[in-house]
Protein backbone atom coordinates (compact mmCIF):
# COMPACT_ATOMS: atom_id res chain seq x y z
CA UNK A 1 0.00 0.00 0.00
CA UNK A 2 1.11 3.48 -0.76
CA UNK A 3 1.87 6.01 1.94
CA UNK A 4 0.95 9.46 0.87
CA UNK A 5 1.90 10.98 3.92
CA UNK A 6 5.01 12.28 2.82
CA UNK A 7 4.13 14.13 0.00
CA UNK A 8 0.27 14.63 -1.34
CA UNK A 9 0.78 14.81 -4.61
CA UNK A 10 -1.99 16.03 -6.99
CA UNK A 11 -3.80 13.37 -8.63
CA UNK A 12 -5.46 13.58 -12.30
CA UNK A 13 -8.05 11.16 -13.27
CA UNK A 14 -7.63 10.86 -17.43
CA UNK A 15 -9.70 8.94 -19.66
CA UNK A 16 -9.31 8.70 -23.39
CA UNK A 17 -12.42 8.35 -26.35
CA UNK A 18 -12.19 4.73 -26.09
CA UNK A 19 -10.30 4.34 -29.57
CA UNK A 20 -6.77 3.38 -30.23
CA UNK A 21 -6.10 7.23 -32.18
CA UNK A 22 -7.58 8.62 -28.94
CA UNK A 23 -5.97 6.38 -26.09
CA UNK A 24 -2.57 6.89 -27.31
CA UNK A 25 -2.22 10.18 -27.37
CA UNK A 26 -3.81 10.63 -24.25
CA UNK A 27 -1.45 8.39 -22.50
CA UNK A 28 1.20 10.54 -23.58
CA UNK A 29 0.28 13.10 -21.88
CA UNK A 30 -0.45 11.10 -19.01
CA UNK A 31 3.66 9.97 -19.06
CA UNK A 32 3.95 14.36 -19.18
CA UNK A 33 2.20 14.66 -16.23
CA UNK A 34 3.71 11.79 -14.48
CA UNK A 35 6.94 13.03 -15.07
CA UNK A 36 5.93 16.51 -13.17
CA UNK A 37 4.93 14.75 -10.04
CA UNK A 38 1.36 14.00 -10.51
CA UNK A 39 -0.46 11.15 -9.67
CA UNK A 40 -2.12 9.14 -12.38
CA UNK A 41 -4.97 7.18 -12.96
CA UNK A 42 -5.54 6.60 -16.66
CA UNK A 43 -9.38 4.77 -17.48
CA UNK A 44 -9.53 2.63 -20.00
CA UNK A 45 -12.91 0.31 -20.94
CA UNK A 46 -12.98 -3.13 -19.32
CA UNK A 47 -12.75 -4.58 -23.42
CA UNK A 48 -9.67 -1.64 -23.95
CA UNK A 49 -7.97 -2.71 -20.67
CA UNK A 50 -8.81 -6.66 -21.46
CA UNK A 51 -7.09 -5.79 -25.14
CA UNK A 52 -4.26 -3.93 -23.06
CA UNK A 53 -3.33 -6.69 -21.04
CA UNK A 54 -3.56 -9.43 -23.86
CA UNK A 55 -1.08 -7.64 -25.94
CA UNK A 56 1.36 -6.30 -23.63
CA UNK A 57 0.87 -9.46 -21.02
CA UNK A 58 -0.70 -9.91 -18.24
CA UNK A 59 1.61 -8.22 -15.35
CA UNK A 60 3.10 -5.46 -17.32
CA UNK A 61 0.81 -2.61 -15.47
CA UNK A 62 1.93 -3.56 -12.69
CA UNK A 63 4.80 -2.07 -10.35
CA UNK A 64 3.98 1.28 -11.47
CA UNK A 65 4.63 4.05 -8.59
CA UNK A 66 2.07 6.63 -8.66
CA UNK A 67 0.33 5.26 -11.92
CA UNK A 68 -2.53 3.79 -11.73
CA UNK A 69 -4.86 1.67 -14.14
CA UNK A 70 -8.89 1.84 -13.91
CA UNK A 71 -11.93 0.62 -16.13
CA UNK A 72 -15.12 0.99 -16.75
CA UNK A 73 -17.77 -0.67 -18.70
CA UNK A 74 -18.91 0.49 -22.30
CA UNK A 75 -22.07 -1.09 -21.91
CA UNK A 76 -22.07 -2.48 -25.69
CA UNK A 77 -22.59 -6.01 -26.07
CA UNK A 78 -19.59 -8.02 -24.58
CA UNK A 79 -16.95 -8.93 -27.27
CA UNK A 80 -14.34 -11.80 -27.54
CA UNK A 81 -10.64 -10.23 -27.15
CA UNK A 82 -9.29 -12.07 -29.02
CA UNK A 83 -10.89 -11.12 -32.10
CA UNK A 84 -8.25 -8.24 -31.86
CA UNK A 85 -10.85 -5.55 -33.77
CA UNK A 86 -11.63 -2.61 -33.00
CA UNK A 87 -15.44 -1.52 -32.04
CA UNK A 88 -18.20 -0.38 -34.21
CA UNK A 89 -18.04 3.39 -34.22
CA UNK A 90 -21.59 4.27 -34.28
CA UNK A 91 -22.55 2.11 -31.52
CA UNK A 92 -19.30 2.74 -29.57
CA UNK A 93 -20.68 6.57 -30.04
CA UNK A 94 -24.16 6.24 -28.74
CA UNK A 95 -22.87 4.35 -25.93
CA UNK A 96 -20.32 6.82 -24.98
CA UNK A 97 -23.31 9.87 -25.12
CA UNK A 98 -25.60 7.47 -22.99
CA UNK A 99 -23.81 5.17 -20.92
CA UNK A 100 -20.67 6.64 -19.84
CA UNK A 101 -21.56 9.22 -16.88
CA UNK A 102 -22.80 7.08 -14.48
CA UNK A 103 -19.74 4.03 -14.13
CA UNK A 104 -17.49 7.24 -14.41
CA UNK A 105 -19.46 9.10 -11.38
CA UNK A 106 -19.10 5.92 -9.32
CA UNK A 107 -15.38 5.44 -10.54
CA UNK A 108 -14.65 9.14 -8.52
CA UNK A 109 -16.63 8.24 -5.83
CA UNK A 110 -14.56 4.98 -5.29
CA UNK A 111 -11.54 6.87 -5.73
CA UNK A 112 -12.51 9.06 -3.32
CA UNK A 113 -12.95 6.63 -0.57
CA UNK A 114 -9.72 5.02 -1.33
CA UNK A 115 -8.34 8.96 -0.84
CA UNK A 116 -10.27 8.57 2.47
CA UNK A 117 -8.91 5.84 3.35
CA UNK A 118 -5.20 7.04 2.48
CA UNK A 119 -4.24 4.61 -0.20
CA UNK A 120 -4.28 7.16 -2.83
CA UNK A 121 -4.42 10.93 -3.08
CA UNK A 122 -7.17 12.93 -3.29
CA UNK A 123 -8.01 13.06 -7.03
CA UNK A 124 -7.41 17.02 -7.96
CA UNK A 125 -8.48 17.11 -11.90
CA UNK A 126 -10.20 15.74 -14.70
CA UNK A 127 -8.43 15.28 -18.21
CA UNK A 128 -10.62 13.83 -20.67
CA UNK A 129 -11.08 13.79 -24.55
CA UNK A 130 -12.94 16.61 -26.06
CA UNK A 131 -15.51 13.57 -27.62
CA UNK A 132 -16.61 12.55 -23.74
CA UNK A 133 -17.82 15.69 -22.69
CA UNK A 134 -20.41 14.19 -20.28
CA UNK A 135 -17.12 14.73 -18.04
CA UNK A 136 -17.60 17.91 -17.89
CA UNK A 137 -20.98 18.28 -16.02
CA UNK A 138 -19.06 15.23 -13.48
CA UNK A 139 -16.28 17.94 -13.24
CA UNK A 140 -18.63 20.89 -12.60
CA UNK A 141 -20.80 18.62 -10.12
CA UNK A 142 -17.42 17.87 -7.85
CA UNK A 143 -15.92 21.20 -8.70
CA UNK A 144 -12.59 19.93 -10.12
CA UNK A 145 -10.65 21.46 -12.95
CA UNK A 146 -11.16 19.76 -16.20
CA UNK A 147 -8.70 20.23 -18.98
CA UNK A 148 -10.30 18.42 -22.72
CA UNK A 149 -7.70 16.54 -24.48
CA UNK A 150 -8.20 17.66 -28.21
CA UNK A 151 -6.67 14.95 -30.28
CA UNK A 152 -6.94 15.90 -33.49
CA UNK A 153 -5.41 19.00 -35.59
CA UNK A 154 -6.26 22.25 -34.56
CA UNK A 155 -7.79 22.68 -38.42
CA UNK A 156 -10.07 19.70 -37.75
CA UNK A 157 -10.91 21.77 -34.21
CA UNK A 158 -11.52 24.94 -35.96
CA UNK A 159 -13.70 23.38 -38.69
CA UNK A 160 -16.33 21.41 -36.41
CA UNK A 161 -17.20 24.84 -34.58
CA UNK A 162 -18.59 25.55 -37.71
CA UNK A 163 -20.36 22.68 -38.88
CA UNK A 164 -23.26 24.25 -36.82
CA UNK A 165 -23.12 27.49 -39.13
CA UNK A 166 -22.41 24.95 -42.77
CA UNK A 167 -25.47 23.69 -41.64
CA UNK A 168 -27.65 26.93 -41.06
CA UNK A 169 -26.55 27.97 -44.37
CA UNK A 170 -27.76 24.95 -45.89
CA UNK A 171 -24.50 23.55 -47.70
CA UNK A 172 -24.60 20.48 -45.14
CA UNK A 173 -25.91 17.61 -45.21
CA UNK A 174 -25.93 17.31 -48.77
CA UNK A 175 -29.16 17.30 -50.88
CA UNK A 176 -28.85 13.68 -52.19
CA UNK A 177 -26.27 10.98 -52.62
CA UNK A 178 -25.35 12.53 -55.97
CA UNK A 179 -23.49 15.27 -54.35
CA UNK A 180 -20.76 13.17 -53.35
CA UNK A 181 -19.98 12.66 -57.17
CA UNK A 182 -21.07 15.70 -58.97
CA UNK A 183 -18.39 18.33 -57.73
CA UNK A 184 -20.21 19.80 -55.19
CA UNK A 185 -17.81 18.87 -52.59
CA UNK A 186 -15.23 20.89 -54.64
CA UNK A 187 -17.57 23.94 -53.32
CA UNK A 188 -15.23 26.59 -51.64
CA UNK A 189 -15.87 27.12 -48.15
CA UNK A 190 -15.95 30.56 -47.29
CA UNK A 191 -16.47 32.84 -44.28
CA UNK A 192 -14.29 30.62 -41.67
CA UNK A 193 -11.11 32.99 -40.72
CA UNK A 194 -7.82 30.54 -40.34
CA UNK A 195 -8.76 28.43 -43.25
CA UNK A 196 -7.20 28.58 -46.48
CA UNK A 197 -8.40 27.68 -49.72
CA UNK A 198 -10.40 24.68 -48.68
CA UNK A 199 -13.15 23.16 -50.26
CA UNK A 200 -15.84 21.00 -49.14
CA UNK A 201 -13.99 17.73 -49.82
CA UNK A 202 -11.37 19.27 -47.43
CA UNK A 203 -13.52 18.74 -44.58
CA UNK A 204 -14.38 15.87 -42.42
CA UNK A 205 -15.86 13.27 -44.32
CA UNK A 206 -18.90 13.74 -41.83
CA UNK A 207 -19.96 16.03 -43.29
CA UNK A 208 -20.66 14.08 -46.49
CA UNK A 209 -24.23 13.17 -44.98
CA UNK A 210 -27.59 13.64 -46.74
CA UNK A 211 -29.36 12.65 -43.39
CA UNK A 212 -30.43 15.98 -41.65
CA UNK A 213 -30.40 14.31 -38.48
CA UNK A 214 -27.04 12.48 -38.67
CA UNK A 215 -25.80 11.41 -35.36
CA UNK A 216 -22.30 11.74 -35.90
CA UNK A 217 -22.63 15.75 -36.68
CA UNK A 218 -24.89 15.93 -34.00
CA UNK A 219 -22.56 14.40 -31.69
CA UNK A 220 -19.91 16.46 -33.13
CA UNK A 221 -22.06 19.82 -32.88
CA UNK A 222 -23.18 18.83 -29.23
CA UNK A 223 -19.45 18.45 -28.26
CA UNK A 224 -18.08 21.29 -29.77
CA UNK A 225 -21.07 23.23 -28.13
CA UNK A 226 -19.81 22.10 -24.25
CA UNK A 227 -16.08 22.95 -24.87
CA UNK A 228 -16.34 26.62 -23.32
CA UNK A 229 -17.68 25.24 -20.19
CA UNK A 230 -14.06 23.25 -19.77
CA UNK A 231 -11.83 25.03 -17.54
CA UNK A 232 -9.04 24.65 -20.63
CA UNK A 233 -8.55 22.71 -24.23
CA UNK A 234 -5.01 21.62 -25.01
CA UNK A 235 -4.24 20.24 -28.81
CA UNK A 236 -2.15 18.09 -29.92
CA UNK A 237 -0.76 20.31 -32.40
CA UNK A 238 2.32 23.30 -32.51
CA UNK A 239 1.89 26.53 -33.24
CA UNK A 240 4.71 26.30 -36.17
CA UNK A 241 2.60 23.11 -37.72
CA UNK A 242 -0.68 25.02 -38.04
CA UNK A 243 -0.51 29.21 -37.15
CA UNK A 244 -2.91 30.40 -39.04
CA UNK A 245 -5.78 28.38 -37.71
CA UNK A 246 -4.27 28.75 -33.92
CA UNK A 247 -4.08 32.31 -34.62
CA UNK A 248 -8.10 32.38 -35.64
CA UNK A 249 -8.66 30.12 -32.62
CA UNK A 250 -6.66 31.95 -30.05
CA UNK A 251 -9.33 34.99 -30.73
CA UNK A 252 -12.33 32.70 -29.79
CA UNK A 253 -10.87 30.65 -26.69
CA UNK A 254 -8.87 32.30 -24.07
CA UNK A 255 -7.93 28.61 -22.58
CA UNK A 256 -7.02 27.25 -25.69
CA UNK A 257 -3.55 25.90 -25.88
CA UNK A 258 -1.16 24.05 -27.92
CA UNK A 259 0.77 21.43 -26.15
CA UNK A 260 2.04 19.23 -29.30
CA UNK A 261 3.07 17.29 -30.56
CA UNK A 262 2.93 14.89 -27.99
CA UNK A 263 5.18 12.26 -29.86
CA UNK A 264 8.16 15.37 -29.96
CA UNK A 265 7.54 16.38 -26.58
CA UNK A 266 8.04 12.94 -25.33
CA UNK A 267 11.09 11.92 -27.41
CA UNK A 268 12.48 15.04 -25.65
CA UNK A 269 11.64 14.15 -22.32
CA UNK A 270 13.79 12.41 -19.58
CA UNK A 271 12.75 8.80 -19.09
CA UNK A 272 11.75 7.21 -15.93
CA UNK A 273 9.64 3.60 -15.54
CA UNK A 274 7.13 4.67 -17.43
CA UNK A 275 9.08 5.30 -20.69
CA UNK A 276 8.99 1.64 -22.02
CA UNK A 277 4.95 1.39 -21.56
CA UNK A 278 2.62 2.50 -24.63
CA UNK A 279 -0.86 2.07 -25.02
CA UNK A 280 -1.42 -0.05 -28.02
CA UNK A 281 -3.96 -2.71 -27.86
CA UNK A 282 -2.68 -5.29 -30.75
CA UNK A 283 0.49 -7.09 -30.12
CA UNK A 284 3.40 -5.43 -31.52
CA UNK A 285 5.72 -7.47 -33.95
CA UNK A 286 9.38 -6.36 -33.02
CA UNK A 287 10.64 -8.94 -35.60
CA UNK A 288 10.39 -5.86 -37.82
CA UNK A 289 12.76 -3.55 -36.57
CA UNK A 290 15.49 -6.28 -37.02
CA UNK A 291 14.78 -6.72 -40.46
CA UNK A 292 14.77 -3.04 -40.60
CA UNK A 293 18.18 -3.13 -39.56
CA UNK A 294 19.03 -5.27 -42.49
CA UNK A 295 18.09 -2.07 -44.82
CA UNK A 296 19.81 0.31 -46.41
CA UNK A 297 19.65 3.85 -44.80
CA UNK A 298 16.05 5.49 -46.06
CA UNK A 299 15.55 3.10 -48.12
CA UNK A 300 12.20 1.35 -46.78
CA UNK A 301 8.33 2.54 -47.77
CA UNK A 302 6.30 2.10 -44.25
CA UNK A 303 3.04 1.48 -45.27
CA UNK A 304 0.45 1.29 -42.24
CA UNK A 305 -3.83 2.49 -42.78
CA UNK A 306 -4.08 2.81 -38.44
CA UNK A 307 -6.41 1.20 -36.39
CA UNK A 308 -9.88 1.80 -38.02
CA UNK A 309 -9.30 2.09 -41.92
CA UNK A 310 -10.78 -0.90 -43.74
CA UNK A 311 -11.06 -1.64 -47.97
CA UNK A 312 -11.95 -4.03 -50.10
CA UNK A 313 -9.75 -6.91 -51.02
CA UNK A 314 -9.83 -5.05 -54.76
CA UNK A 315 -8.25 -1.96 -53.43
CA UNK A 316 -5.46 -4.35 -51.32
CA UNK A 317 -4.59 -5.95 -53.71
CA UNK A 318 -3.48 -2.96 -56.03
CA UNK A 319 -1.83 -1.39 -52.98
CA UNK A 320 -0.29 -4.88 -53.02
CA UNK A 321 1.12 -4.87 -56.59
CA UNK A 322 1.61 -1.09 -57.02
CA UNK A 323 4.05 -1.42 -54.03
CA UNK A 324 5.56 -4.98 -55.41
CA UNK A 325 6.16 -3.58 -58.84
CA UNK A 326 7.69 -0.62 -57.45
CA UNK A 327 10.55 -2.94 -56.66
CA UNK A 328 11.29 -0.90 -53.23
CA UNK A 329 11.59 -2.82 -49.78
CA UNK A 330 8.40 -1.82 -48.04
CA UNK A 331 7.37 -2.90 -44.70
CA UNK A 332 3.51 -3.54 -44.50
CA UNK A 333 1.35 -3.81 -41.63
CA UNK A 334 -1.86 -5.80 -42.38
CA UNK A 335 -4.67 -6.07 -39.40
CA UNK A 336 -6.87 -9.00 -39.38
CA UNK A 337 -9.36 -6.58 -39.73
CA UNK A 338 -7.93 -4.54 -42.19
CA UNK A 339 -10.14 -5.82 -45.36
CA UNK A 340 -13.56 -6.02 -45.51
CA UNK A 341 -15.66 -9.33 -45.35
CA UNK A 342 -12.21 -11.13 -43.10
CA UNK A 343 -8.70 -11.82 -43.66
CA UNK A 344 -7.27 -11.88 -47.16
CA UNK A 345 -4.81 -14.19 -48.40
CA UNK A 346 -2.14 -12.84 -51.06
CA UNK A 347 -1.51 -15.51 -54.04
CA UNK A 348 1.95 -17.76 -54.10
CA UNK A 349 3.08 -15.25 -57.13
CA UNK A 350 2.66 -12.06 -54.82
CA UNK A 351 4.62 -14.10 -51.91
CA UNK A 352 7.90 -15.30 -54.32
CA UNK A 353 7.40 -11.38 -55.82
CA UNK A 354 8.32 -9.83 -52.86
CA UNK A 355 9.78 -12.31 -50.93
CA UNK A 356 13.36 -10.84 -51.29
CA UNK A 357 12.13 -6.92 -50.20
CA UNK A 358 8.74 -7.04 -48.15
CA UNK A 359 8.03 -8.24 -45.17
CA UNK A 360 4.29 -8.09 -43.78
CA UNK A 361 3.03 -8.26 -40.10
CA UNK A 362 -0.59 -7.80 -37.88
CA UNK A 363 0.92 -4.51 -35.75
CA UNK A 364 3.91 -2.52 -35.26
CA UNK A 365 5.71 -0.01 -32.54
CA UNK A 366 4.99 2.61 -35.31
CA UNK A 367 6.94 5.29 -34.29
CA UNK A 368 10.19 3.53 -33.31
CA UNK A 369 9.36 2.36 -37.35
CA UNK A 370 9.27 5.67 -38.19
CA UNK A 371 12.34 6.82 -36.68
CA UNK A 372 14.20 3.83 -37.67
CA UNK A 373 17.18 4.68 -39.89
CA UNK A 374 16.41 2.63 -43.05
CA UNK A 375 12.52 3.80 -42.69
CA UNK A 376 12.38 6.64 -45.95
CA UNK A 377 8.62 6.89 -46.66
CA UNK A 378 5.39 6.51 -45.25
CA UNK A 379 2.07 5.36 -46.78
CA UNK A 380 -0.49 6.68 -44.73
CA UNK A 381 -4.20 6.99 -44.24
CA UNK A 382 -2.98 10.18 -42.28
CA UNK A 383 -4.81 9.97 -39.04
CA UNK A 384 -4.10 12.53 -36.97
CA UNK A 385 -1.26 10.60 -34.63
CA UNK A 386 -0.19 9.39 -37.65
CA UNK A 387 0.72 12.54 -39.69
CA UNK A 388 2.22 13.74 -36.19
CA UNK A 389 4.73 11.30 -35.40
CA UNK A 390 5.42 11.03 -38.88
CA UNK A 391 6.50 14.78 -39.02
CA UNK A 392 8.33 14.26 -35.51
CA UNK A 393 10.35 11.02 -37.28
CA UNK A 394 10.79 13.29 -40.43
CA UNK A 395 9.85 11.30 -42.78
CA UNK A 396 7.47 12.09 -45.80
CA UNK A 397 4.29 10.34 -46.94
CA UNK A 398 2.09 9.21 -49.56
CA UNK A 399 -1.55 10.12 -48.65
CA UNK A 400 -4.65 7.62 -49.10
CA UNK A 401 -7.08 9.48 -46.40
CA UNK A 402 -9.62 7.19 -45.38
CA UNK A 403 -12.34 9.28 -43.21
CA UNK A 404 -12.92 11.55 -40.24
CA UNK A 405 -10.37 14.12 -39.96
CA UNK A 406 -7.51 12.79 -42.59
CA UNK A 407 -8.45 14.46 -45.53
CA UNK A 408 -8.07 17.72 -43.94
CA UNK A 409 -4.61 16.60 -42.72
CA UNK A 410 -3.76 15.37 -46.15
CA UNK A 411 -4.79 18.65 -47.34
CA UNK A 412 -1.86 19.90 -44.63
CA UNK A 413 0.49 16.88 -45.62
CA UNK A 414 0.56 18.05 -49.47
CA UNK A 415 -0.37 21.83 -49.88
CA UNK A 416 0.48 23.55 -46.73
CA UNK A 417 3.69 22.02 -45.65
CA UNK A 418 4.45 20.21 -48.70
CA UNK A 419 5.79 16.96 -47.35
CA UNK A 420 3.46 14.07 -49.08
CA UNK A 421 1.50 13.32 -52.43
CA UNK A 422 -2.21 12.09 -52.55
CA UNK A 423 -2.96 8.78 -53.78
CA UNK A 424 -6.46 8.88 -55.37
CA UNK A 425 -9.57 7.61 -53.70
CA UNK A 426 -9.97 4.83 -56.39
CA UNK A 427 -6.40 3.41 -56.22
CA UNK A 428 -4.67 2.01 -58.71
CA UNK A 429 -1.54 0.01 -58.98
CA UNK A 430 0.39 2.27 -61.18
CA UNK A 431 -0.34 5.22 -59.71
CA UNK A 432 1.43 3.53 -56.51
CA UNK A 433 4.12 2.32 -58.47
CA UNK A 434 4.38 5.42 -59.85
CA UNK A 435 4.16 7.52 -56.29
CA UNK A 436 6.07 4.98 -54.60
CA UNK A 437 9.25 5.38 -56.90
CA UNK A 438 8.83 8.99 -56.95
CA UNK A 439 8.64 9.61 -52.90
CA UNK A 440 11.59 7.55 -52.75
CA UNK A 441 13.76 8.00 -55.47
CA UNK A 442 12.69 10.95 -57.24
CA UNK A 443 13.17 14.81 -57.23
CA UNK A 444 10.27 15.66 -55.65
CA UNK A 445 10.57 13.29 -53.09
CA UNK A 446 13.87 13.96 -52.30
CA UNK A 447 12.04 18.13 -51.69
CA UNK A 448 9.73 16.71 -49.67
CA UNK A 449 12.25 14.91 -47.15
CA UNK A 450 14.00 17.83 -46.77
CA UNK A 451 11.01 19.77 -45.77
CA UNK A 452 9.85 16.91 -43.74
CA UNK A 453 13.40 17.35 -41.58
CA UNK A 454 12.93 20.93 -41.79
CA UNK A 455 9.43 20.54 -40.28
CA UNK A 456 10.83 18.21 -37.54
CA UNK A 457 13.47 20.56 -36.23
CA UNK A 458 10.93 22.92 -36.01
CA UNK A 459 7.80 20.88 -34.12
CA UNK A 460 10.90 20.40 -31.78
CA UNK A 461 11.65 24.01 -31.00
CA UNK A 462 8.51 23.74 -30.13
CA UNK A 463 8.28 21.15 -27.93
CA UNK A 464 11.57 21.72 -25.43
CA UNK A 465 12.56 24.09 -22.62
CA UNK A 466 11.39 27.39 -23.95
CA UNK A 467 9.15 26.44 -26.67
CA UNK A 468 5.39 27.34 -27.38
CA UNK A 469 3.97 23.72 -26.63
CA UNK A 470 6.46 23.65 -23.57
CA UNK A 471 5.34 26.54 -22.16
CA UNK A 472 1.78 25.87 -22.71
CA UNK A 473 2.37 22.77 -20.92
CA UNK A 474 3.81 24.40 -18.08
CA UNK A 475 1.14 26.91 -17.77
CA UNK A 476 -2.07 24.78 -18.63
CA UNK A 477 -0.40 22.56 -15.26
CA UNK A 478 -0.11 25.87 -12.80
CA UNK A 479 -2.70 27.76 -13.76
CA UNK A 480 -5.21 25.19 -14.22
CA UNK A 481 -4.55 21.69 -13.29
CA UNK A 482 -3.12 22.80 -9.83
CA UNK A 483 -5.29 25.39 -9.16
CA UNK A 484 -6.79 25.23 -5.72
CA UNK A 485 -10.77 25.16 -5.60
N1 LIG B 1 -0.06 2.38 -34.35
C1 LIG B 1 1.00 1.57 -33.97
N2 LIG B 1 1.26 0.46 -34.71
C2 LIG B 1 0.54 0.10 -35.79
C3 LIG B 1 -0.53 0.94 -36.19
C4 LIG B 1 -0.79 2.07 -35.46
O1 LIG B 1 1.69 1.86 -32.99
O2 LIG B 1 0.86 -0.92 -36.41
C5 LIG B 1 -0.38 3.59 -33.57
C6 LIG B 1 0.17 4.83 -34.24
O3 LIG B 1 1.49 5.07 -33.84
C7 LIG B 1 -0.82 5.90 -33.79
C8 LIG B 1 -2.13 5.14 -33.61
O4 LIG B 1 -1.77 3.76 -33.51
O5 LIG B 1 -0.41 6.44 -32.54
C9 LIG B 1 -3.08 5.34 -34.77
O6 LIG B 1 -3.63 6.62 -34.69
P1 LIG B 1 -3.96 7.50 -35.97
O7 LIG B 1 -4.52 8.79 -35.50
O8 LIG B 1 -2.80 7.59 -36.87
O9 LIG B 1 -5.05 6.67 -36.76
P2 LIG B 1 -6.41 5.92 -36.35
O10 LIG B 1 -6.01 4.56 -35.92
O11 LIG B 1 -7.06 6.71 -35.26
O12 LIG B 1 -7.18 5.91 -37.62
Amino acid sequence: MSNFAESIKPHAVLIPYPLQGHINPMFKFAKLLHLRGFYITFVNTEYNHKRLLKSKGLNVLDGFTNFSFETIPDGLMPMDVDGDVTQNLHSLRDSVRLNFIHPFRELLGRLYDSATSGLIPPVTCLVSDSFMSFTIQVAEELSLPIVLLYTCSACTFLSGLHFRTLVEKGLIPLKDESYLTNGYLDTKVDGIPGLRNFRLKDLSTFIRTTDPNDLMLEFIIEAVERFHRASAIVINTSDELESDVMNALYSMFPSLYTIGPLASFLNQSPQNQLSSLDSNLWKEDTKCLEWLGSKEMASVVYVNFGSITIMSEEKLLEFAWGLANSKKPFLWIIRPDLVIGGSVVLSSEFVDEISDRGLIVSWCPQEKVLNHPSTGGFLTHCGWNSTTESICAGVPMLCWPFFGDQPTDCRFICNEWEIGMEIDTNVKREEVEKLVNELMVGEKGNKMRKKAMELKKKVEDDTRPGGRSYMNLDKVIKEILLKQN
